[in-house]
């Protein structure tokens, strides 16, 4: 295989998570007796761009099917995280009702509906049916698409060109990063602003959150990276913050290259992080194998200890990163007999590899585990605060990354 951005064969393994189901494509009980696909889950290296990505095996539209489970409206700290944004974007950039914002895979709405209320100009790009049918019954204008080169030369030939083009969560997930690239630059307005957030690489090796990586996850990012394929296409960064979203992501801004504007020493600082880590080393890519494997066999020896014991055990979320984790340990509902997830969507469906059975919340109400597993560790504090009533019967709660661990 090929590197995604510079075309030099890729060699070297970044780390390897065996075989894997899609991550989003949960189980109804017919499924359950039909076969299921499992796909390579490897994630490589670029010697030459440094670009980490995962190793190539299908075609993307098997991935995003049109009953796509995930709704960015279920978080609530994520709809406020992109109030927040909206409202900071407005001030810094000057918007308008003059204005005109374009955010790639708008899910349902969950961030434009801000500018909506503010009266700024908005057009949302979403592939997904469900979900944009949600952003669209919000009076959101939304073009049911997958971004892509030919899609933007259609939308600028038609006049319509963004002075903030907003992609959160959606760079790491594009396969083809040249081609949605060179789309953010065929629709952005001479003096234009690119924002785009994504989990940064380098909170992925240092905090292990090897569950992040999933088949629709194509590319981890570093700063290096997105500047290198920034430039390969006439874009530049010229600002970034780190965000505590996701495990830690980056904000980056962008526009076009030529634009005189002056690059924020935050840029420098990040990429100096980065090389201070030795992200790209072999030894830091090798110690990540090693410290996920630990954390593997710490949870495994604790799940059999406690069915030892008579204690039971489920879990809370069943977001991408949980089946991840789960598929790669080769837990089964034995160990952890159900999750439980605020999506209803999810709701009495079955986690695919696992076909560990999902249910609504109220069902820990009714079991009272002994344990309850956080799986979407980047919503910990929130979750914490929803299963507060769950001490009453001295029930645990346990995260697993960085490192296997009991809350108190
Ligand atoms: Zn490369």
């Amino acid at each position: 295989m090929n590197c995604r951005h510079c075309s030099s064969e890729l060699k070297k393994k970044f780390l390897d998570l065996d075989f894997s189901p899609p991550s989003n494509a949960y189980l109804t009980k017919e499924d359950l007796s039909k076969p299921e696909m499992h796909y390579p889950l490897r994630v490589l290296i670029c010697d030459e761009c440094k670009l980490v990505q995962t190793e190539d095996y299908t075609d993307k539209h098997l991935l995003f099917s049109s009953d796509y489970a995930y709704f960015s409206s279920t978080s609530t700290s994520w709809l406020k995280h992109a109030e927040t944004f909206v409202n900071k974007s407005i001030d810094r950039f000057s918007l308008s009702n003059s204005s005109f914002v374009v955010e790639v895979a708008s899910n349902d709405g969950y961030l434009l509906r801000n500018f909506v209320k503010n009266n700024i100009p908005c057009l949302g790009i979403e592939p997904t049916v469900s979900t944009a049918e949600i952003s669209k019954s919000l009076g959101i204008p939304t073009l049911l698409e997958f971004l892509s080169e030919n899609v933007a030369l259609e939308l600028a030939t038609k006049g319509t060109k963004a002075d903030l083009i907003i992609g959160n969560n959606v760079y790491a997930h594009v396969p083809n990063i040249n081609d949605f690239t060179k789309s953010l630059k065929i629709l952005l307005k001479p003096k234009g602003v690119i924002s785009l957030e994504f989990p940064h690489l380098l909170n992925l090796v240092k905090y292990s959150q090897f569950d992040t990586i999933y088949h629709e996850h194509f590319s981890y990012l570093s700063l290096r990276s997105v500047d290198t394929i920034f430039r390969s296409v006439g874009l530049k960064v010229f600002d970034v913050e780190e965000l505590e979203t996701h495990g830690g992501s980056l904000r980056v801004y962008g526009t076009h290259l030529e634009n005189d504007i002056e690059i924020s020493s935050n840029v420098k600082n990040v990429l100096q992080k980065e090389i201070d880590f030795k992200l790209f080393d072999d030894k830091t890519i090798e110690d990540l194998g090693d410290k996920v494997d630990k954390i593997k066999y710490d949870f495994l020896s604790f799940l059999l200890e406690q069915k030892g014991k008579g204690k039971k055990v489920i879990g809370y979320g069943a977001p991408a990163k949980a089946n991840t984790l789960i598929n790669f340990f080769g837990i089964k509902s034995d160990l952890v007999p159900f999750v439980c997830d605020a999506s209803k969507s999810k709701q009495n469906k079955f986690l695919p590899g696992s076909h560990i059975p999902v249910y609504h919340p109220d069902r820990i109400m009714d079991t009272k585990p002994d344990y309850i597993i956080i799986f979407p560790w980047n919503l910990q504090m929130e979750i914490e605060s929803l299963l507060q009533y769950t001490k009453e019967w001295g029930c645990k709660l346990i995260v697993l990354l960085p490192e296997f661990r009991e809350l108190t």
